[in-house]
């Protein structure tokens, strides 16, 4: 769950590593090879034996998917995403392997120690559990439930994670201009509370699976069999009690279901039994009166837990938070283990990701704006920035449009939309200044000893804004990645200089493919400003009504619509005594809206641009006109290849519509694909009945 409320276009974690964020040792030689170019409309991927307006995403990408099978190394496998990813990271990749062996500056000596560090799995089976021993002796002499906050606050303290819930500094949802302090709900180290909860053959068997993966990891850790299951059934029993007490994600993705101001010490009295006030000295934070409690019943489900559950079990449930937090950074029996549940088993994964990989995007997580600084130099030349402003700008003025012409709307409201597309900030690119890591000390012969330093930089660094001004500056995403978002507290859109490439922006494409790629991630970012979320939003990022009440029933009543379109969809077939798994409509609501709003104004920019020049939309190229290449070029960004396990993952864990959906979801809700491509009302991509919002 992202706290931060940013709202990306993709979720790329799901496709990339398997097991908690941290990843990275295995063992393995592979070497990079340059990746294949990618086009930014491929008519050889379209596959003709299917009817454009029965299926639309299977006409635009059937051969591509026949064509390209899941690498082992990949759950998820996106013609765009994935393979210009690919490109970004073997690029990153050139760069951090010539700091690692002939740095130049001292920023390329630290993050060329950082890489060399991952790279060095020798090191890391030669030094066996050894750096976890001094986290696992201090868990071993808790011999108080009511020491658990101390332990807690030790183990932070030196960049061991073992906190069951999350704290950090943010924009308080009512005045954007404060940073105050926030804590949530965490723990879990399955996907999804509903992997405890749901009662089901499926996950039954997952549960079992993950309490065989929990004791296998103690055995290797040096424990007896019979200890280390009576310490993973300990593990379960906690995880399970923190599941119940979770609020789903689908609820969480409603400000007001998020937003409890507390003082300290109301706050403290809903666990009296967790001594918070001993953690947050220990992770340095700041002095502050009051903060959020995004949900309230976690915590007092936590003081409940440790009145309840025996001191070994808090032991038992540390240890494993340390060990499989660092799992794929430990010698390789920890790291097989730890691949076949997390990467294999859950998500259907053949192979590790190659180690060049997971140390490129450990580094690129760790020190992403300082390896960013000569990346952008190379892939980002001050043109694409002009271009892309000119973009961004077509695309407000077609929303600006938009909403003027909404029928559904009181001139009232609409004013304040406008209001509010006004004050969108839009940020491109990188940064104007980069992040200082002076602070953050790199060992080349330490991996572990930096994953530690590095949390507690990352978290010194967020916990630093408390009390301080709103930086506008700062950005959530590091330069090469292949994603963009908006931010509801910033009012503001982010597009890194990743995905300003080829197949979403292309120099050297007409406008149509750059519409139907760039244009519509453009309009989806600007549209999460008025999804079911972002329009409870005003223009500076404050909770706060601005649509009559009317309307907001009018659009209340049209996002429904949405939501039960998209729940209809099915994310994996049924099969055997498994049933069909659907997409759950309210949890990719907002993504769903972003994407049916950019498709449609990305085509009204395309119009006005066209005009512009004397084009028309029905002008072709290769044999297809504007209006088709611009629904292709869309069509094309979401082609994939997805196994079944990360699949059923996604539905119930990503915000995001799968490829196919994100596809054909959008292409039947706007009239003017069934105009561009001859079908007739009535046809599946054309209905009779469709759903709009903007
Ligand atoms: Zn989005």
């Amino acid at each position: 769950m992202n706290f931060l409320r940013i709202a990306p276009i993709l979720l790329l974690a799901a496709g990339i590593a398997a097991g908690p964020s941290r990843t990275a040792a295995q063992q393995d030689d592979s070497q990079p090879t340059p990746p294949q170019s990618i086009k930014s409309l491929d008519l050889s991927a379209i596959d003709k034996s299917v009817d454009p307006c029965t299926d639309f995403y299977h006409y635009a990408c059937g051969n591509w998917i026949k064509d390209n099978p899941i690498p082992a190394d990949q759950v998820r496998w996106a013609r765009s995403f994935s393979l210009l990813a690919e490109r970004n990271r073997y690029l990153l990749w050139k760069d951090l392997s010539a700091a690692a062996t002939d740095p130049k500056t001292p920023l390329e000596k630290k993050y060329g120690d950082y890489y060399a560090a991952c790279m060095n799995t020798d090191l890391v089976n030669q030094k066996g559990l050894a750096p976890l021993e001094p986290a696992f002796k201090q868990i071993a002499e808790l011999n108080d439930a009511h020491r658990v906050a101390a332990i807690v606050g030790d183990l932070a303290e030196k960049g061991d994670p073992a906190a069951f819930f999350r704290f950090s500094v943010q924009q308080d949802e009512k005045d954007s201009s404060k940073q105050i302090a926030s804590v949530s709900q965490g723990g879990l180290s399955l996907p999804d509370r509903d992997y405890y909860i749901v009662d089901s053959k499926r996950f039954d068997n997952i549960r079992k699976l993950y309490v065989e993966h929990v004791t296998k990891m103690f055995t290797l850790a040096g424990d007896s069999p019979d200890e280390a299951a009576k310490e993973a059934a300990a593990v379960m029993q906690i995880e399970t009690a923190l599941a119940k007490a979770s609020t789903s994600r689908t609820d969480l993705r409603q400000p007001e279901n998020r937003y409890h101001i507390y003082t300290v010490a109301d706050f403290e009295r809903l666990a009296p039994d967790f001594d918070f006030a001993v953690y947050f000295k220990d992770v340095k934070v700041g002095q502050f009166d009051s903060l959020n409690v995004a949900t309230p019943n976690f915590f007092k489900a936590v003081n409940d837990l440790i009145a309840t559950e025996p001191v070994d079990a808090w032991k038992s449930y540390f240890r494993w938070r340390v060990l499989h937090t660092f799992a794929p950074n430990l010698p390789k029996a920890f790291f097989d283990e730890n691949f076949d549940f997390f990467g294999k088993t859950l998500q259907g994964q053949k192979e590790p990701t190659p180690r060049w990989k997971e140390c490129t995007m450990m580094t690129d997580r760790a020190l992403g704006e300082a390896v960013g600084q000569d990346w952008v130099k190379q892939n980002f030349p001050p043109s694409a920035k002009a271009s892309m402003d000119q973009l961004v700008a077509a695309l407000e003025k077609a929303m600006g449009e938009d909403i003027k012409t909404l029928p559904w709307m009181s001139d009232a409201t609409k004013q304040a939309a406008e209001e509010k597309l006004a004050m969108i900030r839009n940020k491109i690119g990188y940064p104007e200044h980069w992040r200082d890591y002076s602070a953050l000390k790199v060992e080349r012969d330490d991996l572990i000893g930096n994953l530690r330093r590095d949390d507690i930089f990352q978290r010194n660094w967020n916990l630093g804004h408390l009390g301080k001004p709103v930086d506008e500056k700062e950005w959530g995403m590091t330069p090469p990645t292949v994603n963009a978002y908006y931010e509801d507290s910033m009012n503001d859109i982010n597009f890194p200089a990743g995905i300003l490439q080829p197949p979403f922006f292309d120099p050297d494409i007409d406008p149509a493919v750059n519409f139907g790629g760039i244009g519509v991630v453009i309009g989806h970012e600007m549209t999460h400003g008025f999804d079911d979320q972002g329009a409870k939003y005003d223009g500076k990022g404050n909770l706060r009504q601005w649509q009559t009440e009317d309307d907001k029933k009018a659009f209340e009543e049209r996002t429904s619509c949405v939501a039960d379109e998209y729940s209809g969809f099915e994310a994996a077939p049924a099969h055997g005594d498994v049933p069909a798994q659907h997409l759950n409509g309210r949890l990719t609501l907002g993504e769903n809206t972003a994407d049916n709003g950019g498709l449609r104004i990305a085509y009204l920019a395309l119009l006005n641009t066209l005009a512009a020049e004397g084009k028309s939309i029905d002008d072709k190229i290769d044999g297809y006109t504007e209006a088709q290449r611009y629904f292709l070029g869309f069509a094309q960004v979401w082609c994939q290849n997805q196994t079944e396990q990360s699949a059923r993952q996604s539905a119930l864990t990503d915000p995001h519509s799968p490829g196919q959906w994100r596809t054909n979801g959008s292409v039947e809700n706007f009239d003017e694909f069934g105009k561009a491509f001859g079908c007739k009302k009535g046809q599946p991509m054309y209905p009779e009945n469709s759903c709009r919002v903007w």
